[in-house]
């Protein structure tokens, strides 16, 4: 049996029914890592103490037995932008190179008390700023369906690293699409969660009013297993939610924007036709629904979402934290310091933050920019009277080929189904629906599903009930 083709819930079992230890696991997963990710360079680094964690979480698995919760001993890559006390956290940036953290993310504290254990920290775009793990500072990531090609991203390292085989699980974060994008281009399943659902303490912040963190997996079930362990209010983040239990929507009814579903290429329309025939045949309603501001969600987020960057990035000065350079006088050396710490695509988004935000400015962009976000919210909430859930292709296309989206703004269009979730706070979930074809290859495209805030048990029992996941 090979441990590393297991997943998170298979683990569980074989660990219940001692089939193999937490150290053979841990083991097999460093084997594979040895041999795949020189190519891949799905992790930055593979932490050096994974067998003696591995050898704890035995520990814990022995002595709890039966009562043990379901994430003992399963081995997780982590993001390079959450915090793990004790460990290197660079954001992918030469600007933290060094950093080490000094206290535990939230999700890492949580996931720690259920006696899981960290593999590594995984590759993504500087800061969270990218589509397609090609902004890192430390090289580009491989998708494992065909390495010429992206990962997506931001969080393609941890997308990589599932779908090789690098780990069972993964966690990852969004400001707009760096969970669902990466795990429709690498054939997996991930959620970004209701905002305020799961603590951002410990997460290196990009836009604030927009950040989450979330599970990447292979199976519904393990995305699930990590939410449910990482929700939660929590008084290091105001902004996180009063802890509910499992809420639902009260139907099946599916909701398709059609003008908006054009954005996406042929081929992935027709998968996304197929998979609507799929859920009407598991008695899913599916209704066209209007939905007019969709196309500029796209356009309040790339206003938002850099003023908040520009914001949250100030504190990196040379300073306070990481990279430092001296300069003649204190301007110079805050100059130096962030001209050599952040990469080109930071600098152009920090660039265009404080222009928005500027005075004179202000009223054009960035406020018209936050009344947009309120059409859309508006749009979805009208929505959303009417049907449970809205579907659109995760992404308009499969993997492209690294080096291909240049030009910042073919990049940006990579997010145009994600932004409406994230600029209105709503939970949405990306499974796997089928393939398409390019240059003879087979590659993974994924399928959204929206719902409305803190109904992420629906989302999860739609993917289930799509790809015939049974508990
Ligand atoms: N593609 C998005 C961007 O470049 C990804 C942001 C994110 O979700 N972290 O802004």
């Amino acid at each position: 049996m090979e441990l590393t083709e297991l997943s998170v819930k298979e683990l569980g079992e074989g660990y219940r029914a001692k089939t193999f230890s937490v150290v053979d696991v841990a083991k097999a997963h460093l084997v594979r890592i040895e041999k795949e990710n020189p190519t891949l360079n799905a992790y930055l680094e593979v932490f050096d103490d994974v067998v003696v964690e591995a050898e704890r979480a035995e520990k814990i698995l022995t002595e709890k037995g039966a009562g043990a919760h379901l994430l003992t001993g399963i081995p997780i890559a982590v993001k390079d932008n959450i915090l793990i006390k004790g460990k290197k956290v660079s954001a992918a940036s030469k600007m933290l190179e060094n950093y080490v953290a000094t206290y535990d993310a939230t999700a890492i504290a949580r996931l720690k008390n259920a006696g899981a254990f960290f593999l590594g920290r995984t590759n993504m775009d500087e800061f969270a700023m990218g589509s397609s793990t090609e902004h890192s500072a430390y090289s580009v990531t491989k998708n494992p369906h065909d390495i010429t090609r992206v990962p997506g991203g931001s969080s393609g390292g941890s997308a990589s690293a599932v779908a090789a085989h690098l780990a069972p699980i993964a966690l990852g974060s969004e400001t707009c699409g760096s969970i669902r994008q990466p795990v429709s281009l690498c054939g997996l399943v991930g959620l970004k969660p209701t905002y305020g659902e799961v603590s951002r303490s410990g997460l290196i912040a990009m836009g604030s009013s927009l950040d989450q963190i979330g599970p990447i997996a292979r199976t519904v079930y393990d995305a699930k297993l990590v939410f449910d362990t990482i929700r939660g209010s929590d008084s290091l983040d105001g902004t996180t939610l009063p802890n509910q239990g499992e809420a639902r929507v009260s139907n099946k009814r599916i909701g398709v924007p059609r003008e908006f579903v054009k954005d996406a290429q042929p081929d992935v329309r027709e998968n996304f036709e197929k998979t609507l025939d799929t859920l009407r045949g598991k008695g899913y309603e599916i209704v066209d629904i209007e939905f007019p501001s969709a196309p500029y969600g796209l356009a309040a987020y790339y206003i938002v979402m850099p003023a908040e960057v520009s914001t949250n990035l100030a504190r990196l000065d040379g300073i306070r934290y990481g990279l430092s350079h001296e300069g003649k006088n204190l301007l110079d050396e805050y100059e130096q310091s962030r001209a050599r710490g952040f990469g080109p695509e930071t600098k152009r988004r920090v660039m265009l933050g404080a222009y928005v935000l500027s005075s004179g400015y202000y009223d054009a962009y960035y406020k018209r920019a936050t009344a947009l976000r309120s059409v859309i919210a508006n749009d979805l909430a009208k929505a959303f009277e009417n049907v449970s859930f809205i579907a659109t292709p995760t992404t308009p296309g499969p993997a492209f080929k690294i080096g291909e989206k240049s030009d910042p703004v073919s990049m940006y269009l990579e997010d145009i189904f994600a932004a409406p979730a994230n600029l209105t706070g709503i939970p949405a979930i990306s499974v796997p629906m089928n393939t398409v074809v390019r240059d003879g290859v087979s590659l993974p495209v994924g399928v959204q599903f929206m719902s409305p805030k803190r109904t992420e048990s629906s989302l999860f029992d739609i993917a289930r009930d799509l790809i015939g996941e049974t508990l």
